[in-house]
């Protein structure tokens, strides 16, 4: 049985099936070229990629900080106010 991971690009985000055996390597992006790795299965996660999900939760909380400010100023409540 070929187990696979799901790898993405940090770059451009997209998706790549690959062979568990390449958990922990880097690999070439097809669409923007850059060098992003492979995870590994978490029980085994290295510095440099549990830093890599950190980043990535990073910018996912500050998306939806984003979301709640605009819902604050919706022109509805905005006439209210005056
Ligand atoms: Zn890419």
């Amino acid at each position: 049985m070929q187990e696979r991971l799901t790898a993405v690009c940090r770059f451009c985000g997209r998706q790549y099936r690959v062979p568990r055996s390449a958990a922990g390597r880097r690999a070439r992006c097809r669409d923007c070229g850059e060098i992003f790795h492979v995870p590994m299965p978490t029980y085994q996660i290295d510095d440099t990629i549990a830093q890599w999900l950190l980043e990535d939760q990073a910018r996912e909380t500050r998306k939806q900080e984003t979301g709640v400010s605009q819902a604050m100023c919706e022109p509805g409540e905005y006439d209210q106010m005056y």
